[in-house]
Parts: C-alpha cells; sequence; structure tokens
C-alpha cells in the first residue's frame, strides 16, 4: 500500500490532552494508545535515569516530581520560551513537536502501517505565529501536514453539520480545562465559515473545581491548610464536580477535619459556578454581536471539552440560545473526530467526494495607511482588505494613493489583526513599491494594492502604480516554515538525541512511576506489601525474563489500581 491509500491522521493537539483519529470507509475513529485509552497527555517528563517519557508516564512523573515534567505549553506556542528538561531546553513548539510524534507513533502502532501526513486543529483564536508554530511542531515530528483546521470547525464537521445543503449558524461553545471558546460559524452547502471567535485561556473546568475547594476551605475550621492537605482537598472537589455530572448530589470526605464529610448538591454547584456563567456569558454575547447575529438566529449549538458534562454547563447552554444543544456524543473526541473528516476531505476520500470545506480568515489582512478626515492625516491606521470571516479563496483590491509629490517610493506594511492602529497588530511583511516623482506639488500617484489568498495560506500582496502599470508583488507564506531547512534539521535532531524508551517498555515504565507515587502515600503493612511486589517486579525487570516480568505485573498493576481509586489519587482526565 502507498502512503496516498491512506488519509492522512487527523490529530487534536490539546492544552491538557491529545488524540488521533483516521477516516475509514465507516468514518472517523479515534485510535487508542492503550487499550480503552484515547487521550494522551499533552505532558513531557524525564524520569531519573534522564529517559523522556510522553504521555500519560510523563503525567505521572509530573505529578510527583513537577521539576521533571512539562505540561500545558500550548498557550505558549510561537513564543521562544525556554522550558528546561534534564539536560535539555524544549520550547513550547518542541514540546509539542514530541507529543506530535507520540501521536504518530500511536497511529503506526494501531494501523500497522507508517504515516506521514497529518491535519492538525488549532483553537480558532490562535495567530499567525502560533499557527507556524503549530506547523513546525508537525514538521519536527516528521509530519507533512495538509492543513491546520480551526478547533470549532472541526467540531461541527464531526456532528456532520457540512453535510446539509441549507445555511445553519452554529454556536460552538468548547468549555476545556483551563480554556473557554465561543464561536459563530456559518456552514453553507459543504462551506464552513467562521464568523466570529473570542476565548478565554483562564477560564475551564478547573476554575469549578478551584469553586468547590474554596467553599470548602471556608467550611473548615482549621486556620491554615498545608500543602499536601490542600491538593487532596482538590482531587476531592475533583471528583465530586465529576460525580455531580451523573447524579444530584455526593458527599465530600474530609478526614483532615475530624473524619467529617459534607454535602454537594446540584443546586450549591449551581451558585459556585454563578460568576464563571456569568462570565461565559458575557464572552458568549460578545461572539454573537461580532457574528452580528442574535442568539435566536442560531439553528445549532454544539457543546465540546470535558466540562461540558456538566449539567449546569448544558442548562447555560439551553437558556442562552433557547433551545436543545446538540447530544453531547464524545465530546473530548470531537475535535479529532472532525480533523480526520477534514483530513479525508483534503485526501479526496471516496465518501466525502463533493464535500468541498473551504477554509476562512479568522483574523482580518490589510495594510498601514494615512487617513485624513476633516484636514487632519492620521498615521498608522489599519486598513484591512481582506476581513476576518472572508471566505478563502479570495481576492480584493484597494486604491491608494501617494502622500505628496516628490515621494519615490511606498512601503506597504502587511498586518493582521482588528486593531485600528496598524502597529498594535501582528506584522506580516513589507513591499516596497517604486512611484514617480512629480514636480507638480499638487500631483499625487494612484495604486491598486490586491491581495489574494488562496487555501493553503499563501497570501500575494500585489501593487499597480496605475499610470505607468509597472506592478510590485511579494508572497506571504502565511503559516509557512519560520525555521530553514538547517534549522529543522537541527532541531530533529536534537529531539533525536533524547533518549526515548523503547516503546515495549515503556507500559513497565509507568507502572514503575505509578506504584512509586503509590508507595509513598501509603504507611505501615499495606506500605511493606505493596513494596515488596514492587521489590519483586524490579528484579524481574533487571533479569529480563519476559515471562516473569508478566508474572509480576499483572498482580501490581491490579493491586496499583486498586490504590489508587483508594487514595483517590490520579484521576483520569
Ligand atoms: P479538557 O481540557 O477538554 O480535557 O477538559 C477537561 C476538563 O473537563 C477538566 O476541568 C475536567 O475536570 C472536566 N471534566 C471531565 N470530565 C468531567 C465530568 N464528567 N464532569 C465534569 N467535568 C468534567
Amino acid at each position: 500500500m502507498t502512503d496516498h491509500d491512506h488519509p492522512p491522521l487527523g490529530i487534536d493537539l490539546g492544552t491538557t490532552h491529545s488524540l488521533v483519529a483516521v477516516f475509514e470507509s465507516d468514518g472517523p475513529r479515534v485510535l487508542e494508545h492503550d487499550v480503552g485509552s484515547f487521550l494522551v497527555p499533552s505532558e513531557v517528563a524525564i524520569d531519573d535515569e534522564d529517559h523522556l517519557l510522553v504521555g500519560a508516564p510523563a503525567r505521572t512523573v509530573r505529578l510527583r516530581r513537577p521539576d521533571r515534567g512539562l505540561a500545558r505549553f500550548k498557550p505558549d506556542m510561537g513564543q521562544s520560551t525556554s522550558m528546561p528538561l534534564g539536560d535539555t531546553v524544549l520550547t513550547p513548539t518542541t514540546a509539542s513537536a514530541l507529543i506530535l510524534k507520540e501521536l504518530k507513533e500511536v497511529a503506526e502502532a494501531r494501523l500497522g502501517f507508517p504515516v506521514h501526513r497529518a491535519v492538525i486543529s488549532v483553537p480558532a483564536w490562535f495567530r499567525e505565529p502560533q499557527r507556524k508554530a503549530t506547523l513546525d511542531a508537525g514538521r519536527f515530528a516528521g509530519f507533512e501536514v495538509q492543513r491546520l483546521i480551526n478547533e470549532p470547525t472541526a467540531a461541527a464537521l464531526a456532528h456532520g453539520l457540512h453535510v446539509d445543503g441549507d445555511l445553519r449558524r452554529v454556536a460552538v461553545l468548547d468549555l476545556g480545562g483551563g480554556t473557554f471558546d465561543v464561536t459563530v460559524l456559518e456552514l453553507f452547502d459543504g462551506i464552513v465559515d467562521v464568523r466570529s471567535s473570542v476565548g478565554d485561556v483562564h477560564l475551564g473546568g478547573e476554575d469549578v473545581t478551584d469553586a468547590i475547594v474554596a467553599w470548602l476551605n471556608q467550611r473548615t475550621t482549621a486556620l491554615s491548610i498545608d500543602p499536601a492537605t490542600l491538593a487532596r482537598r482538590r482531587r476531592r472537589a475533583e471528583r465530586a464536580k465529576r460525580l455531580l455530572s451523573g447524579q444530584a448530589s455526593v458527599s465530600i470526605d474530609l478526614p483532615d477535619e475530624d473524619g467529617g464529610s459534607v454535602p454537594l448538591d446540584q443546586q450549591t454547584l449551581e451558585q459556585l459556578c454563578a460568576p464563571l456563567l456569568q462570565r461565559m456569558r458575557s464572552l458568549v454575547s460578545q461572539a454573537l454581536v461580532q457574528a452580528a447575529t442574535t442568539a435566536r438566529d442560531i439553528d445549532q449549538v454544539v457543546l465540546v471539552g470535558g466540562a461540558v458534562r456538566m449539567p449546569v454547563v448544558r442548562q447555560f447552554a439551553r437558556r442562552m440560545f433557547e433551545q436543545e444543544p446538540l447530544p453531547l456524543g464524545e465530546v473530548d473526541q470531537l475535535v479529532a473526530l472532525g480533523a480526520a473528516v477534514q483530513a479525508a476531505l483534503v485526501d479526496g476520500h471516496e465518501a466525502l467526494r463533493e464535500r468541498l470545506v473551504t477554509d476562512v480568515l479568522t483574523h482580518s489582512l490589510g495594510v498601514s495607511a494615512v487617513q485624513s478626515w476633516a484636514d487632519q492625516h492620521y498615521q498608522d491606521r489599519f486598513v484591512p482588505l481582506l476581513g476576518r470571516g472572508t471566505t478563502l479563496p479570495a481576492s480584493k483590491a484597494e486604491r491608494f494613493s501617494t502622500l505628496h509629490h516628490q515621494q519615490n517610493e511606498v512601503v506597504l506594511e502587511v498586518f493582521e489583526g482588528e486593531r485600528r492602529v496598524a502597529s498594535d497588530n501582528h506584522l506580516l511583511g513589507t513591499l516596497s513599491v517604486p512611484v514617480p516623482t512629480h514636480d507638480d506639488a499638487e500631483a499625487r500617484e494612484s495604486l491598486e494594492v490586491r491581495f489574494t489568498h488562496d487555501v493553503s495560506g499563501l497570501l500575494e500582496v500585489e501593487a499597480t502604480v496605475l499610470s505607468t502599470d509597472e506592478r510590485s508583488a511579494v508572497v506571504i507564506e502565511r503559516g509557512g516554515q519560520t525555521y530553514d531547512e538547517q534549522a529543522r534539521l537541527d532541531v530533529q535532531a536534537q529531539l533525536a538525541r533524547l533518549k526515548v524508551h523503547p516503546r515495549q517498555l515503556l507500559p513497565n515504565r509507568w507502572l514503575l512511576e505509578r506504584a512509586t507515587t503509590v508507595v509513598e502515600h501509603l504507611a505501615g503493612p499495606a506500605r511493606d506489601e505493596l513494596d515488596q511486589m514492587l521489590l519483586a517486579f524490579e528484579a524481574a525487570l533487571d533479569g529480563g525474563d519476559m515471562e516473569r516480568i508478566e508474572q509480576w505485573r499483572v498482580p501490581l498493576s491490579a493491586r496499583v489500581g486498586e490504590l489508587e481509586a483508594l487514595l483517590q489519587l490520579d484521576l483520569p482526565s
């Protein structure tokens, strides 16, 4: 089979976890990285021997040794933040590359053949540098990145909303652990148009957990709470929050408070969430205003992200839009599934042929210019040529004139953004256009400036001096390479130098880490018992006899699982 027989992978590169999906003859499917586990924590860490760990084992290490792990680096994509890890230093981009590489390996292991191409999701509000960084991360991981897809667009595709021919307005509410995004999309005959997208990177399910912890703290008598107690309390609050997604009330044990326990019901949770819901309401209103629409004009509401499982969030959406949101489905998987649909579309998959999905601009593109009003001149004004929400491909021209008769050059600065002051936006590039000078003090030259943007991210800026028909042009590869070939090879070599565990040994390493964490939380005979099992397992690993390793691995894994649940140590995310 050639590579082209397989559609590219659809990847949800998330802040807290990532997933990989593939489109098959019966539709998209998320691939497991372990039995029953689809979510790969977006984390990297190093163990005591400086071996690099990625995903679940990395998370286990970081929870125990925060100094040896890295997490939540996606929001910093595009920045050159240095993140030391053992002997090496990673950036958010190279750390993301390791996650993508892991997903590539997971997919190859599951599918049984090598894959090279991928469609990767990004938040709709990601700007150019963050998008470029995501593309670079994909390349470092060995992918040919076919397209980036906006997360809300992916969620709509996963619901099959692009298939119908009628115009539909869709609001996508994505409430993750630490971020809330609202996007208004318009879908028409296979075209997906982002009308608006607003987000808050400091609002999410974790805030609900924090609110429960603060509420618990108020109800306890202790004057000060030590960090270990606080961490335990947070785990219990998180567990209670999740349980309340399926039942009316829970009881939270507070063993540090003389064995007391506190009841928490839906109504109290709703009160605790009120300030957060208020912030969500204002963001939804903002997105509706920007899309020039109202809640009543929204035809469908899509909920995405782990925290929308909370009934209070569903109720919020129901009230705000006066309609029932679409059934939840696999809220964690929607984006990856949609990315796989997009991957198949890019690839011209048989089942999806004829279903074109175009891209749209999520930020305006324009130039800086001097604007005049009532004899006053205003410098550095942003004049958008292709507005936010423009369906791609697109081409549009505007006329400009020179400022004075002896001007021999016009320097067009191309910006991306929405701010009225051009230099407050993101500078994409410049084009210098020679123009003829004049003796007549009143004479001016006119220029036609044209922006042409294709679906693959190429922006061509052309300027034609009308009096001479002289044309100057520049092509800006948006989402293009920020690293030159040598730099890319250097980064790949740096990543390759990291000592990665052989895949077959990873489950054992992970079990060792988990068991070590559990032992540290135990005392007395229970600790001794587990310590002995752990020693036996370590000895078996050192011996290298697979049968013996398996003999010890199975009971140890079962016991560790039981104890983790009892101690409420590491909740699956
Ligand atoms: P994400 O970033 O999409 O993984 O979102 C994770 C967030 O969803 C975290 O804040 C979790 O606590 C929250 N979450 C996951 N499952 C549930 C559940 N069943 N009920 C309430 N919140 C949940």
